[in-house]
């Protein structure tokens, strides 16, 4: 008998079903493992894996948070877990460099960005073009734009992070299924159950974190996500390579031309990564051109050559990630409207990586009834059921 129809014949009901153990599901399988939850979880490929939203080497993780002053109390949360998940784990996985958002006095990125350091008295400095070309000589702002620095931002391993964190859940009891695509899920009489290929598995609470694929887990619901195709660049540098090392060189997100929106990592080894945050294609998880084309390229380094003009070397790689996006940019995490004991914590808009261990913590806090210590408001669910 094969295990899904072995725990259908026993009668087991799970605590807590899981499906999608990426970034978001993984760190929700560890925390509620970690208390002492009876938790299985599903994944259709096996985590780490290219095919999602938690690929590509690097994630940036910052504080002066420009999106919302919401997001402040969140991230220095997530700031903590993952150093408490480096300790217990024994595993490097968050480099601070600092970080530097660049614009025109007045957008989006830098106003944002100095009203949540000021709301939350967050270390930041404002800097000048020229302060910040004398600072870090590979960043090459037009006259005219300013930086804000925050000396907490940094750069997370995300494939690292993803594969701990289902490391510590398994260590700490949870069934983990890899390979194993959840078709559907039916919830009635204060039960779910989950089937795949395998047969049924039965919780109290399920929670879909299926990042990119979450709206077919959902099916009959008019759901406003977006699948967006993002690609992600790593130039060799041309001049000054010793500038880009994590020591010297912080992470930068830049607006330009009004409200186009780029950002950088220091290089590690594998190249200086560059990418644009938004107008990539619209997609599905399914049907998402991998393949990346040499005038994707050339965009990029055509706004390389402006402001990070000392990385205009090779191309060495590119890859495709996809971003799940809500119309207002902010995160989806709320029960389902008809099944109270259906959480979705997925769609993080392009953003969300950095908070993965929060949202854990958040999902296991709503799972078991506890209450919250963040304000939940501008996640909730705004579909049209
Ligand atoms: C190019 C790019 C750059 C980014 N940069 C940053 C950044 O610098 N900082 C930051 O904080 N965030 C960043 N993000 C956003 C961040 O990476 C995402 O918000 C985050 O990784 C999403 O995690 P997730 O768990 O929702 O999705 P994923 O990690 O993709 O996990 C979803 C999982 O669900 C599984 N799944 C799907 N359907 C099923 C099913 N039916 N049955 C079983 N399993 C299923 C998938 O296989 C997958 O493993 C970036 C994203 C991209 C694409």
């Amino acid at each position: 008998m094969a295990p899904g129809e072995l725990e259908q014949h026993q009668g087991r009901v799970h605590d807590v079903a899981i499906v999608g153990l990426g970034a978001m599901g993984s760190a929700t399988a560890l925390e509620l493992s970690r208390r002492g939850a009876d938790v299985i979880g599903f994944d259709r490929f096996t985590p780490p894996h290219g095919f999602g939203s938690s690929h590509g080497d690097s994630r940036i993780i910052r504080e002066a948070y420009f999106e919302d002053t919401v997001y402040v109390p969140m991230v220095q949360r997530a700031f903590a877990l993952w150093r408490e998940l480096e300790r217990s784990a024994g595993v490097a996985l968050l480099q601070p460099t600092g970080g530097v958002m660049i614009g025109a006095p007045g957008s989006t990125l830098v106003e944002g960005a100095l009203r949540s350091a000021r709301a939350h008295g967050l270390r930041h400095e404002l800097l000048a073009a020229d302060e910040i070309r004398a600072r870090y000589p590979v960043l090459n702002p037009e006259p005219g734009m300013v930086g804000v620095f925050e000396p907490r931002a940094g750069v997370l391993a995300p494939e690292a992070c993803v594969k701990v964190q289902l490391e510590q859940a398994l260590r700490r009891g949870a069934t983990l299924r890899f390979d194993e695509p959840v078709s559907h899920w039916e919830a009635g009489n204060g039960v779910v159950s989950v089937f795949t290929a395998r047969g049924r598995t039965r919780a109290r609470q399920l929670v879909i974190t299926a990042g990119a694929w979450v709206a077919s887990l959902l099916p009959g619901m008019r759901l406003p996500f977006r699948i967006e195709r993002q690609v992600l660049h790593w130039f060799e540098p041309a001049a000054d390579a010793d500038a880009f090392t994590p020591q010297r060189c912080p992470v930068h997100l830049w607006q330009f031309d009004g409200d186009r929106f780029f950002y950088g990592l220091p290089d590690s080894g594998a190249g200086v990564k560059l990418a644009f945050h938004h107008r990539g294609e619209t997609t599905t998880a399914d049907s998402v051109r991998r393949e990346v084309t040499a005038a994707e390229v050339d965009e990029t380094r055509r706004v390389l050559r402006r402001f990070v003009p000392a990385a205009d070397g090779r191309a060495r790689a590119s890859t495709v990630c996809l971003y799940t996006n809500t119309p207002d940019e902010h995160f989806w995490i709320d029960r389902h409207p008809a099944h109270a004991n259906v959480l979705v914590a997925s769609p993080c808009s392009g953003h969300g990586f950095k908070f993965a261990p929060v949202v854990g913590e958040i999902a296991a806090d709503l799972v078991q009834g506890r209450p919250t210590r963040f304000d939940l408001g501008l996640f909730r669910w705004r579909g049209i059921e």
